[in-house]
Formats: structure tokens, sequence, C-alpha cells
């Protein structure tokens, strides 16, 4: 099963990409988990990609294809895994078609999260991270019990840099211009399953379940 995630940041992919790897049984690809971990560890592609990553822009995307290339060829992608922030550009979605096409495979489906823009900013403004596991936070609809510590793996807890407000708002233009034609693209293929992404994680989590499970793809 090869799934992709899709939708403006905030949307609640990560969120529901651990629910649904618990599940399914198959690993979370996370971009932008990737990236931050190659900058904690000063790996090559973390120096190349902070600056993008600061300023809210998108990392090249010659630079993600060969992430994703590398990433999608260890053993434990055998029996398929969940793309979460990637492909965010067009080039990107052809790129990942080129090579799941010479591996063989095929997308299952693209889940489409839908927020209106309102409800992204309030999410992105409070959200807090762990900085270990990645389970994600908000200061007022859902702290931690102990203030800046994970109830999941005790790890610390804080706001990630690029969702200061001034970022966010690059980041929402961003999706705007370069990611949101992806959505156009995988409709065309008859891929795409859209989801309503507001409400509680759980009444989402369901509707990501009856959408995998109808595959009402349109
Ligand atoms: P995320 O955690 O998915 O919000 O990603 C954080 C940041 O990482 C983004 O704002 C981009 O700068 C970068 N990034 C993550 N995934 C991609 C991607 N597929 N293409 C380009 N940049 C990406």
């Amino acid at each position: 099963m090869i799934l992709a995630l899709f939708g403006p940041p905030g949307s609640g992919k990560g969120t529901q990409a651990k629910y649904l790897i618990r599940s399914l049984g198959i690993p979370q690809l996370s971009t932008g988990d990737m990236l931050r971990e190659a900058i904690k560890s000063g790996a090559d592609v973390g120096k190349r990609a902070k600056d993008f990553m600061d300023r809210g822009a998108l990392v090249p995307d010659d630079l993600m294809i060969a992430l994703i290339g590398e990433r999608t060829s260890q053993s434990d992608c055998q029996k398929g895994f969940l793309l979460d922030g990637f492909p965010r550009t067009v080039q990107q979605a052809e790129a990942l078609d080129r090579l799941l096409t010479s591996r063989g495979l095929a997308m299952t489906a693209v889940l489409s999260f839908k927020v209106d823009r309102a409800e992204l900013v309030a999410r992105l403004s409070g959200r807090l991270v762990c900085s270990r596991c990645g389970a994600s936070y908000h200061e007022r609809a859902k702290p931690t019990k102990v203030e800046g510590v994970c109830d999941l793996c005790g790890g610390s807890v804080g706001k990630r840099p690029d969702d200061r407000p001034e970022v966010v708002e690059s980041r929402l233009e961003t999706f705007m211009t370069s990611t949101q034609p992806v959505e156009a693209y995988f409709r065309q293929q008859g891929r795409l399953l859209e989801v309503d992404a507001l409400g509680s994680e759980e009444e989402v989590k369901q509707r990501v379940a009856a959408a995998i499970n109808g595959g009402r793809a349109g």
C-alpha cells in the first residue's frame, strides 16, 4: 500500500499519519521530519535545506526527489509506505510516478485534507511539537499534561521555528501557488480521496478510515 497525505501546513497530516502507520503497519515518510533530522545531525542535506525552511519556502525539487528515492529503497518500505509532505510540486509528483513505475509499483491513493485558512492559522500559531517523537499538541486545544514535556515519550515539547506568524503566512502562500496544483494532478488520475479535516482528531481519523476503505477516488 502506497499512500500520500496531501494538504496545507496545519491540516493534520502528521497527526493522522501517526494513527495510519499504526493500523497499516507501514512506515511514515515525513519529508519535513527527515529534513529537520538532517539539520539536527549536521548532514549535508540539512545544510542545503535550512535556509529554505527558515523562510517557509520549498526545498529544491532535485534534493527532495533524491531524498525520497533513497528513503523508499530501504527495506522497511518493501510492504509500502505513507508519504507525509511529499510530493509538494507537480515536478515532484511526476518524478514520484516515474520512480514507482520503474520499480513496478503505483500509488494506491492520495488523501487530500480540507481545512479553511482561518483554522490553519489558529492551529499553527498554537502548535507545539515533541522534538523526540514528533507528537503534536496545541497550547489551548490540546496541551501537554506537564508543560514542555511530551505525554507519550517524555521528550521536550516546543514551537517549531517555522510556526512564527510571518513564516506561517509565507508557507500558506507557497502551498497555494506551488503545492495546490498537485491536487489536480492526482484528481485527474482518479487517485484523490478528499477528507473533511475539520473537527476532532477522532472524527478525522474515522473519515480517513472510511475514505481508504471505501476507496472513493474522484
Ligand atoms: P513540514 O514539516 O511538512 O511542514 O515541512 C517543513 C518544511 O520542510 C517546509 O516548509 C519546506 O521548507 C520543507 N519541505 C518538506 N517537504 C518538502 C517537499 N516535499 N518539497 C519541498 N520542501 C519540503
